[in-house]
């Protein structure tokens, strides 16, 4: 089956409100196993709702359509379904006197509106409603399926749950179709760009390809009308019940792999997760080393607090460029004050003479990034002190352009390390990046493999 959401609402398209309807809905379609392939947002209007559905129900085998049911007069969902399925609308007593004992329970009379969510498309059976007043529809639609439901979010959730998934799955069944789940997994990675990471990884995905059943959807059996299959999505392979392969930007927070597969049920799906992570982690790391910090929601502050903790290391922090921003990334992570001592926004050069001890002379150099990381190490009593100082812009300084950053290491027992590079952008990006790239070298430096805190 495949199924396309359908959310209605002006507000979606002012962009007053954001389409997290459509978003939880695919997320729970996928982990179901049920493909989707289309979503649209289409606002309060009779004629291109009525239209919205109509191309939904051309290309796609079943419908959710999320809001409009309320009872004012743009909520006028029901009718266009009406209108689509070519039958009138009935008002359901039962449905009635459900909305009438709502009212009543809460001390409250109904309005006379309120009658109009008790209006059924003819032939349509409703999800009745626990949380709110309008119940959800499930309209067939000849061999196809329209499902409707508040836009309420926790309403809607609800009626998926309650009402949708167990209706899709019988119709899975009764077409002979498998059900499932489909699983990703996402390795967050640092240090390479997005079409570094195609070519590294191209021979494996050109390998998944080969496979059979490129889509994670079923073909559908008999279906209606036809359904073309679907031609893959660029930077995409697949394999049969193994894995497609996505890459996807995360602005400066890095380049994120994305494994996705489709199983019979969890505990299979997370196996063939854990063997396709293990073959692209070792491809990266062959390619381009330890470039994988993370996986799925760990940021890279996550990985420099699991990095320390294995070795029981405290941290320390020297900050210019930065004015705070690595230590308040550092404190994002539960239980920083484990390894966190804290940090010296030495942003006055003075500061960073007369606090950390760093020999007078120009601040932005790998002179004063080692003084400072030493320094820090020293005032905050930390293993490990890192130190980040560089050019914000718009101005140059110490005869540097704006961009240029120096991050030192001094770790306990080692050589102090100062890295220097430089980065593109403005004022905000420069010290994000310099913030993201001086914790990356914490994580590298002290030298773990970052494995997954599952
Ligand atoms: P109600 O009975 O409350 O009027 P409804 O079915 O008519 O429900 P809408 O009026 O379209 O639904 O939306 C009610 C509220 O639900 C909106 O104000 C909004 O806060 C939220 N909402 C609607 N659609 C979405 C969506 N796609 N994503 C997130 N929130 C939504
Ligand atoms: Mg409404």
């Amino acid at each position: 089956m495949r199924i396309e959401v359908v959310a209605v609402g002006t507000e979606l398209l002012l962009g007053q409100i954001a389409d997290t309807n459509s978003a939880w809905l695919g997320e729970h379609l996928a982990g179901a196993g049920i493909a989707s392939h289309f979503h649209q947002a289409v606002g309060d209007n009779h004629r291109r709702i009525v239209l919205a559905l109509r191309t939904a129900l051309a290309r796609s085998d079943g419908v959710i359509v999320c809001g409009g049911l309320g009872p004012t007069h743009d909520d006028i969902t029901r009718e266009a379904i009406a209108e689509v399925m070519n039958v009138p609308l009935r008002r359901d007593e039962s449905v009635v006197a459900a909305i009438d004992a709502l009212f009543s329970s809460r001390g409250r009379t109904m309005s006379p509106s309120n009658l109009r969510q008790a209006d059924v498309p003819e032939g349509a059976t409703i999800i009745p409603q626990t949380k709110g007043t309008a119940p959800g529809l499930i309209c067939p639609v000849g061999h196809k399926v329209v499902y409707a439901v508040p836009g309420v979010p926790y309403e809607m959730a609800d009626m998926f749950d309650r009402g949708i998934l167990p209706d899709l799955r019988q119709r899975m069944v009764e077409r002979g179709e498998t059900t499932g789940v489909i699983a990703s997994r996402v390795l967050r990675t640092w240090g390479m760009t997005e079409s570094g990471l195609a070519d590294v990884l191209a021979d494996h995905i050109a390998g998944l390809d080969v496979s059979p059943s490129p889509s994670p959807s079923p073909s559908p059996s008999p279906s209606p009308s036809p359904s073309p299959s679907p031609s893959p999505e660029p930077v995409t392979a697949g394999a049969g019940g193994g894995a497609t392969i996505a890459f996807l930007a995360s602005g400066i927070e890095g380049i994120k792999v994305r494994i996705t597969v489709r199983a019979d049920d969890d505990a299979a799906a997370s196996a063939l997760l854990d063997d396709e992570e293990a073959r692209i982690r070792t491809i990266l790391t062959a390619a381009a080393g330890d470039i994988v910090f993370g996986v799925d929601d760990e940021a890279i502050e996550h990985a420099v607090a699991r990095a320390l903790s294995v070795d029981g290391l405290t941290i320390g922090l020297a900050e210019s460029l930065t004015g705070g921003l690595a230590s308040s990334r550092l404190v994002n992570v539960p239980g920083a004050s484990h390894w966190l001592r804290g940090s010296v926004v030495s942003y006055a050069s003075d500061v960073k003479f007369d606090v950390l001890g760093v020999p007078v002379g120009p601040v932005v150099s790998e002179d004063a990034a080692r003084a400072m990381a030493e320094g820090a190490r020293r005032v905050l009593g930390a293993d490990v002190g890192l130190a980040i100082t560089g050019v914000a812009g718009p101005d140059p300084q110490d005869g540097q352009p704006p961009g240029t950053v120096y991050v030192g290491l001094a770790v306990d027992g080692r050589d102090t390390e100062v890295t220097a590079f430089s980065v593109p952008g403005d004022r905000a990006r420069v010290r994000q990046y310099a913030t993201i790239a001086a914790l990356d070298l914490v994580r590298r430096r002290l030298g773990r493999r970052s494995q997954p805190l599952r």
